[in-house]
């Protein structure tokens, strides 16, 4: 059926026109005016030269937890060219398995990054969760779906009709004082772009101490039983992918994918922005 456009309809991009003209978008990560040809650049809230420096995951990476080959350097990939499998999209060759995944059981089949947690990305996600920048999380969703789409970033399974994006939930105390909970505006973003719906299947019944102040052995501990299924949305025959932004031990990701499995669900898996990797000396290890 075809829609009829309304007064309403018609009006809101005009107005969006003029708002950015009063005012401007501001690059998330250096915080200069976006140039007003820049228009995808303003709808992603980073600059050229800054989108550029976000540079998706590529080469060999974990089969399970979407992680970069340990043995794999920053050196290495600047100095392969070509068609090489260091560059361009991630891939699971070998059947990679990486020495945390190999030590951890998890109750998800796989989870899928899109860059590696550092350098702007990290004070991007710091003014996202800290300073009450939604714009950053709207932003990075949106650019997120486009490598997507682009075939830049991975997925974690085959998309089909019975997919559906849960957002990782924050407690409702939580998400009063931030105003929002990032996963799930990083979530609806994915839904809007690449057509999968995003539905609240899990409520956090416990306000916990935040995971990233603990010892990675104290974390699952940490999410011990803080998720319940919402019987209203549930539904084991789906395939569910859970959203969140960063991936450290996959602790809270675990523990909802634990959750979902009781529940009967038995696709189960993950999607985050960014990924914890070690550095060292700026070269990964
Ligand atoms: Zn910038
Ligand atoms: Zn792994």
């Amino acid at each position: 059926m075809t829609k009829i456009p309304t007064t309403q309809n018609l009006l809101k991009p005009l107005f969006s026109e003029i708002l950015a003209w009063i005012y401007p978008p501001l690059c998330s990560a250096c915080k200069m005016i976006i140039p007003i040809q820049e228009r995808f650049h303003r709808e992603i809230y980073l600059c050229e030269t800054c989108a550029l420096l976000l540079e998706p995951i590529g080469g060999i990476i974990c089969t399970v937890c979407g992680k970069p080959r340990e043995t794999v350097t920053s050196l290495d990939k600047t100095m392969l060219s070509g068609d090489d499998a260091m560059n361009g999209t991630a891939c699971c060759e070998d059947d990679y398995v990486c020495k945390d995944c190999r030590a951890r059981h998890h109750h998800f089949a796989a989870n899928r990054a899109a860059f590696i947690y550092d350098g702007i990305l990290k004070d991007m996600m710091h003014d996202m969760k800290f300073r009450a920048r939604r714009t950053v999380a709207e932003g990075l969703g949106r650019y997120w779906a486009h490598l997507i789409v682009q075939e830049k970033v991975s997925l974690p399974c085959t998309i089909t009709d019975s997919c559906v994006l849960v957002p990782l939930p924050m407690h409702v105390q939580k998400v009063k004082q931030r105003g929002y909970n990032q996963a799930e505006i990083l979530s609806l973003q994915l839904s809007k772009h690449l057509g999968i719906p995003t539905q609240e299947v899990l409520f956090r019944i416990k306000n916990t101490a935040p995971q990233s102040g603990l010892h990675p052995a104290a974390r699952a501990e940490n999410v011990n039983g803080v998720f319940k299924i919402n019987p209203k949305t549930f539904d084991a025959s789906k395939q569910y992918i859970i959203i969140d932004d960063i991936y450290t031990t996959g602790a809270s990701l675990n523990e909802c994918a634990k959750t979902l499995k009781n529940a009967g669900a038995a696709n189960i898996y993950c999607m985050t922005t960014a990924i914890t990797v070690k550095f060292n000396k700026g070269i990964l290890l």
